[in-house]
């Protein structure tokens, strides 16, 4: 049985290491994506938090100014009022009696509108502080795995390298007839593997029914047998 051939156990090796090393080099290609993927859920989940502190900080804000203009409005009323007490004619009078009460309705104006920014500023401080706690958690949280990733990313590139190179070592091993067979359906099949066991007289590579010739070649003879579907190399396990 070609199966137990220590040269066909030998090509069996390579073949899934060449399996193992063309994963780890998808893996590398995809990692820089998925790393960068995982920085815009970061970036985004950080802009939240920053745009909830910079919403409470401008109602902060306005809160403020509306708190000045009311307190500089009450000082000129004050003013108002002394002048009235010193002025002679009526119309004066009047005139700044007609200035007080119209910056009276506007403090009101002003007052109302107040109240609404502080009900606006417990939600915002709440919303902030939710924020803050929670997202800049979750933020550090996916951090870390984003950092995992990176750093088995570099694992693996060094782990890539140390499989070149024992891949170098098993093509030397493989008898060279075997090597070039394989070679050879490398390039013509498009995905892998290139090499699969026989099951149900099915080849699991493509699991296309293979013909009688196909299975007496794997089970009789001693020569490198491929599937006449797909030109994979198949084998019997026993
Ligand atoms: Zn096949």
């Amino acid at each position: 049985m070609l199966f137990q051939d220590p040269d066909f156990q030998k090509l069996l090796l390579l073949h899934s290491r060449d399996r193992r090393y063309q994963k780890l080099v998808q893996e590398l290609e995809e990692l820089p994506h998925e790393l960068d993927r995982m920085d815009e859920k970061i970036a985004v989940e950080q802009k939240s938090v920053e745009l909830a502190l910079a919403e409470w900080k401008n109602l902060e804000s306005q809160n403020n100014t509306l708190e000045k203009e009311i307190l500089s409005k009450n000082e000129l009323i004050a003013k108002q009022r002394n002048r009235q007490l010193e002025v002679k004619k009526n119309e004066e009078y009047q005139a700044l009696e007609n200035e007080i009460s119209n910056l009276l309705s506007k403090i009101e104006e002003q007052e109302n509108e107040q109240i609404e920014v502080l009900l606006k500023i417990d939600d915002a401080r709440e919303t902030a502080e939710v924020a803050q706690g929670k997202i800049s958690e979750r933020v550090a949280e996916m951090q870390e795995q984003r950092d995992k990733r990176a750093s088995l990313g570099e694992e693996r590139k060094v782990e890539t390298e140390e499989l070149k190179t024992e891949i170098e070592e098993t093509r030397k091993d493989v008898e060279p007839s075997f090597l070039a067979t394989y070679d050879r359906v490398k390039k013509i099949v498009s995905r892998p593997p290139y090499m699969a066991p026989i099951n149900d007289q099915k080849c699991t590579g493509c699991h296309l029914r293979v013909s009688n010739d196909v299975v007496s070649s794997v089970l009789v003879e001693k020569k490198i047998t491929q599937c006449d579907q797909c030109g994979r190399i198949v084998y019997v396990e026993r």
